[in-house]
């Protein structure tokens, strides 16, 4: 009998199955989406999708809503021990009545519950000004209306704002980074808006800060990062780019825009960028590095999967995809509790029915650049100022971007006011000023971009003019064709133009209205839209616009 082997060769492999040695890698689940702007109801919009019954064809499905994505959120962390969840930003501002009517509490706790970890803040947490952002982070009562819901006591998450400068202190507003480590290996995760953030921001907005360049900021903190041990850095960043149109949420198809050369200018310690801004998906490599983008509103979710090396503490493999956050999967309980409570509350003034409408009126564009819900809202503008005391406005003018959904009426042709606020979130005074004949020339030539491309300027019934991309820039308008309310255009006349605080002040590149002199302050552009409709004047045919593009 030789039982001495096998007995020992038992025990080794019992102390084998014990003691595994450690996987010389450890997996990390990231889930992070953008853009959600408070949409804890699932928005009107879905999700494009390839159609099963149709090839080649795409069907839209109803996607978002926070009880939906809680509940994917929730699946995924349970599957996955090593998680974070993290966001790019604007996850509050130009939010829908149920949330903006409580200064976005309603949304930064729904994000608690979910598990949000890290965000970004974007242009939209500058909406209400940096002190309002501090009291979403930090808790407190709002300086006017008070606690309208019992206390609140800000975000658990943390919000990132690496290159936001207080200029009072020299230092972020907010913290850059946040390290957090799985299995003992950190990683980093660094949040930024854009730099460009005060031109789309109301100026009162970003008093007193800074926007600092993305990637100059990024690359300094990786040697902070370094000399912590740190080799994995995600970034979270409020800004995007674009793919080409009908490429799917998991494509990087004819992708541009701002974010490329961010990225291509980021160190290459930077493992995975997730972006957001321009409301798209994608999931990109760019420079090696992972750039992803969760569409908006809730709709989808990407889920990004790092293999870090247990010794270098690198990330040696990246991998991400887009999920669609469908409308009709499980929904989180907590999340429809919140929902109701707060629903209760604004029930009432979102369900007050505040007129009737012929038809829809969408933000589709004609050729011209012209949409039916831009000319609508620029008319109730010019409507709201015409007065004497409000600066006897004559042209009515709207930014296409601050036009948040279209408007349907019900079966009825009713619209109520929960409708109108999701439209036209901002709270924007009306502001009558006067620009000459020349500078409102110059203002239309300001909405295109250099290939001529327009970011249409959104006017009353009464102007029209003809334009074309193939004019050299600050040529494409046609003077001659330039009418208002049926009259030849002057140079040397001046016109009183009624818009937005947020265009007066240049935003949405036009910079021409910051010249606009004898300033008269109206009313909130969204009680001149419902006193508009209310009129019965909306329900006017709205008539043909002549505002013509020749090529
Ligand atoms: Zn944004």
């Amino acid at each position: 009998m030789k039982p001495a082997l096998p007995l020992l060769l038992s025990c080794l492999l019992a102390a084998c199955a014990t003691t595994p040695p450690p996987s010389p890698t450890v997996a990390v689940k990231l889930l992070a989406f953008n853009d959600f702007h408070g949409n804890l109801r699932t928005p009107n919009s879905g999700v494009k999708q390839p159609d099963p019954n149709r090839p080649g064809k795409t069907i839209n499905v109803p996607a978002g809503g926070s009880a939906q994505l809680a509940a994917l959120i929730k699946r995924l962390k349970a599957a996955n021990p090593n998680h974070a969840v993290v966001a790019a930003g604007d996850l509050i501002g130009a939010s829908p009545l149920l949330s903006a009517l409580f200064h976005d509490e309603p949304t930064i706790a729904a994000l608690d519950a979910m598990g949000l970890d890290f965000s970004a803040v974007g242009n939209h947490e500058f909406d209400e000004g940096g002190a309002e952002l501090l009291r979403m982070q930090h808790g407190g009562c709002h300086p006017q209306d008070g606690c309208q819901a019992g206390p609140f006591t800000g975000a658990r998450f943390g919000y990132l704002a690496a290159n936001v400068i207080d200029e009072r202190t020299g230092k972020p507003l907010l913290p850059a980074y946040a390290i957090r480590r799985f299995e003992g290996v950190p990683v980093a995760f660094v949040g930024m808006t854009t730099k460009a953030t005060p031109a789309v921001v109301n100026r009162k907005g970003v008093a007193g800060l800074q926007f600092r360049d993305e990637a100059e900021t990024v690359n300094a903190l990786v040697p902070v990062l370094r000399e912590q041990g740190v080799k994995a850095i995600v970034v979270l960043l409020h800004e995007g780019g674009t793919q080409t149109e009908g490429a799917g949420i998991n494509d990087c198809k004819g992708f541009s825009g701002e974010i490329v050369d961010i990225v291509k200018r980021m160190d290459a310690e930077i493992d995975v960028v997730v972006t957001g801004h321009t409301h798209q998906p994608y999931n990109c490599e760019l420079s090696g590095k992972r750039v992803t983008s969760a569409y908006s509103f809730g709709r989808v979710l990407t889920e990004i999967d790092l293999s870090l090396d247990r010794s270098s503490g690198d990330v040696i493999k990246h991998r991400a995809e887009n999920l669609v956050v469908r409308a009709d999967g499980p929904a989180d309980q907590a999340q429809l509790d919140l929902i109701a409570k707060y629903a209760a509350l604004t029930q009432p003034l979102e369900e007050r029915i505040i007129g009737k409408l012929p038809a829809a009126m969408s933000r589709e564009a004609t050729p011209g650049g012209n949409t039916a819900l831009g000319r609508m809202v620029a008319n109730a503008q010019l409507a709201a100022m015409r007065d004497a005391r409000y600066g006897a406005a004559e042209i009515g003018l709207v930014n296409l971007g601050g036009l948040r959904a279209d408007l349907r009426p019900d079966a009825q042709g009713q619209v109520r006011y929960g409708q109108l606020f999701t439209v036209q979130p901002f709270n924007n005074n009306l502001i009558t000023l006067s620009l000459t004949g020349e500078e409102l020339l110059s203002l239309l030539e300001q909405q295109f971009d250099a290939k001529g491309e327009m970011y249409a300027w959104q006017f009353s019934s009464n102007v029209a003019y003809r334009w074309s991309a193939k004019r050299p820039a600050g040529k494409r308008v046609d003077v001659a064709s330039l009418r208002i309310d049926g009259a030849a255009w002057d140079a040397k006349r001046l016109y009183r133009i009624a818009v937005p605080t947020f265009l007066a002040d240049g935003g949405d590149g036009a910079k021409m209205l910051t010249h606009g002199r004898d300033r008269h302050v109206g009313p909130i552009d969204l009680d001149s839209l419902a006193d508009y409709i209310a009129s019965g004047e909306a329900g006017k045919p709205l008539g043909e616009q002549g505002i013509v593009r020749e090529d």
